[in-house]
């Protein structure tokens, strides 16, 4: 069976590029019926933290990633966080050093960096010297006694290392390029390199698919599976996540946290879709929108790009719309009751029936308008506050416009008049007082949209004037006038 994993550090957010790791091994384990593993390399205890696991799962979760082995649910190649499994790295690295494969060395950071400048000053490429490989046991002994605490080294034998990637196809390296790198650092701890093989071996990993940030160390790792005896892998290096300036994906070009499209109303088949689409190619050029399941049809490594991956925050935009679109009333309630919280909308009870029905009403009206559920608070707040702010442009331009606001007292003793308040009663009555004042519509529309909302642009007004309803709208109205 195919068994492929997702094998964060976690020492911060959930990356949108991580995301899209997890998702295209995710899709790989659900398009041959394998096993999809999360795995926590959480070895740099320094920089792990818990809370960021936690962000890590949620956002997996979130994005429908459900993992078949690893922290929660168990499985049998346990444990599966690294911190857990030291004893492993520990026999593992006892066997190499016992095969004469692994050497320590005693050499100090500053030892190294000093002999690292000297060696570049002379027009030479730096490797580890190979300084500790013959010590004497005698010069072993005096140096433990300095205090001295060893790592252990690989040691990288002549010749060159090649793998089969399924993307590129076979990459060779030289491995005089690389150097006797550490597998064990002097307090114990191994590094990710060598945590990483033991840990793809143990777990029985068939296909390792990660981003191509990796290339070179899996030589390295290569290297490692040999001397240690266990079976090659498939490797498959996938094109990183650029921004539009082609430069790494950061802040700069929308966030790049998972967290950050979940908490502003993003919704997780779109950013699913989206990423899935970001660097595979369906075959069907023109179609962007696809279901799970057609996804996980059409998905095959041979099918990911090449180039890297291109981050394009309109793209994504327009197409959560479309999911906002299509998807159930009840099911962008639900969500955005979740994140308005979290986007400052306060002083509203959110477990109310009745501001929960009047959410859905405004979602149904300015789900056309809205690229992600946030916006709402961040663009049409007067939905939800009275002290809503009024667009200066269209106070001037609109309601201290000559005539604005005896046109707007009519119709505000017109509304007043009104049993019922729906969309098409309203028509009607602006239309009418319209050609009974003979000016054009728009003359009471826009200074109307503009009493009840602060803004010149916005839904169709007699909707807004609906779901906003006639305490609202007279209230706002009366303000306005004053
Ligand atoms: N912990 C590594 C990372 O987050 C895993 C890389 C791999 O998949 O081997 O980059």
């Amino acid at each position: 069976t195919v068994r492929v994993r997702f094998a964060p550090s976690p020492t911060g957010f959930l990356h949108l590029g991580g995301a899209r790791t997890a998702l295209f091994n995710w899709l790989f384990a659900r398009k041959y019926g394998g096993v999809f593993i999360l795995r926590i390399e959480d070895t740099d205890v320094a920089r792990s933290t818990e809370e960021s696991v936690e962000v890590i799962l949620e956002g997996l979760r979130w994005l429908g990633l459900n993992w078949d082995e690893g922290p929660e649910v168990g499985g049998d190649y346990g444990p599966y966080f690294q911190s857990q499994r030291l004893h492993f790295y520990r026999e593992y690295a006892q066997k190499l050093l016992d095969a004469g494969l692994a050497y320590h060395c005693f050499c100090t950071p500053e030892e190294l960096e000093e002999r690292r400048q000297k060696t570049i000053a002379s027009g030479r490429s730096w490797r580890y010297d190979r300084l500790c490989l013959s010590l004497t046991e005698s010069k072993k002994e005096a140096l433990l006694a300095e205090g001295r605490k060893p790592v252990l080294r690989f040691f990288i034998p002549e010749g060159k290392t090649t793998f089969l990637d399924l993307l590129r196809g076979e990459v060779e390296f030289e491995n005089q390029e690389l150097d006797d790198f550490v597998i064990l650092k002097s307090d114990g701890m191994p590094t990710y390199n060598f945590a990483c093989v033991v840990d793809d071996a143990l777990m029985k990993i068939t296909h390792v698919i990660r981003g191509d940030d990796h290339i070179s160390n899996t030589p390295r790792q290569v290297l490692l599976y040999k001397a240690l005896g266990f079976p090659l892998p498939s490797f498959a290096h996938i094109p990183m996540i650029l921004g539009k300036d082609k430069t790494r994906l950061s802040k700069r070009h929308g966030s790049p946290s998972v967290t950050y499209y979940r908490d502003k109303g993003y919704l997780p088949d779109a950013l699913f879709n989206y990423l899935a689409r970001l660097s595979w190619a369906s075959g069907e050029e023109e179609k962007e929108i696809f279901t799970r399941e057609e996804i996980i049809e059409g998905f095959s490594i041979e099918r990911v790009t090449k180039r890297a991956a291109v981050f394009d925050l309109d793209k994504l935009n327009w197409m959560n719309g479309l999911y906002i679109r299509e998807a159930s009333l009840d099911y962008l309630l639900e969500i955005f009751l979740e994140i308005a919280p979290k986007n400052g909308l306060s002083g509203v009870d959110f477990a109310d029936e009745a501001f929960r029905e009047y959410c859905k009403k405004v979602l149904d009206i300015m789900r056309e308008r809205i690229k992600y559920l946030a916006q709402l608070i961040e663009e049409a707040i007067y939905f939800f506050k009275e002290d809503y702010p009024y667009d200066e442009e269209a106070v001037e331009k609109v309601l201290k416009e000559a005539g604005a606001r005896e046109r707007l007292e009519v119709c505000l003793k017109r509304f007043k008049e009104l049993d019922t308040f729906t969309a098409s009663e309203l028509e009607e009555v602006v239309r009418s007082t319209a050609s009974e004042l003979g000016v054009k519509a728009a003359k009471l529309i826009h200074p109307l949209r503009v009493a009840v909302s602060g803004k010149r642009v916005g839904p169709g007004l007699f909707e807004l004037l609906e779901v906003l309803g006639k305490e609202r709208v007279i209230s706002r109205i009366e303000r306005t006038l004053t």
